[in-house]
């Protein structure tokens, strides 16, 4: 079967592809999913004319275009450090290398570090058409059901916000069975994630303060059953790495301070 290939230079052109509901196109990044998807794909647009590479630091936001490779990304001095950790442990360096920001919270799974941090970051995402601008909460749950446009152009997240995430896994080749990650703005609203479990990262608190973050994750787990995990040591072990995730977000502080 002939698959089309599109490459447009401009976003406008890309975005009337990706509506031609007869070209039945998908939006390509670093290709590296798509490559495994080709059966029922009429076409692709690829999206690296776009410019949207780009990683700039504004008004207070990190903003990332969404064909940022991870690989940019980690060569930004600025960004949370928790960021680019997340990265290294989640994706092999070829992977790395290729695939795109935007191609990553599409394809990823609850088992990623990386989507995990962005959910606790409160990271907001820019779709075309119409530059309508959903919270990267309110869009995982939903994301296999419905869409808020066919490209997702931007992902931001605020540039002052502490960030700490633990993990758990079985052995190092493997992936995480648990994910915690608690970012923190100076208001002391406290945020916190997890991961390793099911189709997307949840949130399960997000509070005026830190207090309670381990009862929140008891509560969010409570249930956290599969063939990887018990509930039981999902939902004990989250609200232990919670309060350690709070604990060096509260040391960070007092250091800076
Ligand atoms: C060897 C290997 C190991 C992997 N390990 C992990 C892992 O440990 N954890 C994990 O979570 N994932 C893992 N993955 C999956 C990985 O997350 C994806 O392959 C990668 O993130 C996709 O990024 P990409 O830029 O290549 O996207 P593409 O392959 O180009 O696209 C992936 C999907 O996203 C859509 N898309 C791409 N860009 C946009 C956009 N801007 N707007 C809207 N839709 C878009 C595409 O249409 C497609 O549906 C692994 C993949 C490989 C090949």
């Amino acid at each position: 079967m002939t698959i089309m290939y599109y490459r447009p230079t401009k976003l406008e052109e890309a975005v009337a592809l990706l509506e031609d509901r007869d070209k039945n196109l998908k939006p390509m990044g670093g290709g590296t999913r798509l490559k495994h998807e080709q059966a029922g794909l009429s076409g692709v647009v690829d999206l690296q004319s776009l410019n949207l590479n780009y990683l700039i630091n504004e008004g207070g936001w990190y903003k990332a275009g969404a064909t940022l490779s991870l690989a940019t990304l980690l060569t930004h001095e600025g960004i949370q450090p928790e960021i680019k950790r997340a990265v290294q442990v989640d994706a092999q360096q070829d992977l790395i290398d290729a695939a795109t920001i935007g191609g990553w919270l599409v394809s990823s799974d609850g088992r990623s570090i990386f989507s995990t941090v962005l959910l606790a970051l409160d990271a907001v995402m820019t779709w075309e058409p119409d530059k309508t601008e959903i919270q990267l909460g309110d869009w995982l749950p939903l994301r296999k059901m419905e869409s808020p446009g066919v490209l997702i152009t931007e992902i931001r997240w605020r540039d002052n916000l502490r960030l700490a995430f633990e993990y758990v896994v079985h052995s190092p080749e493997d992936r995480p069975v648990l994910i915690v990650a608690v970012a923190q703005w100076k208001s002391g609203r406290t945020r916190l994630a997890l991961g390793g479990f099911g189709e997307s990262p949840i949130i399960a608190m997000d509070g005026s303060e830190a207090n309670g973050v381990n009862l929140a994750s008891r509560d969010a787990y409570y249930e956290a059953e599969d063939q990887w995990a018990s509930a039981e040591f999902r939902r004990e072990s989250a609200a232990k790495l919670a309060l350690s995730c709070v604990e060096r977000l509260s040391a960070e502080k007092e250091n800076e301070d």
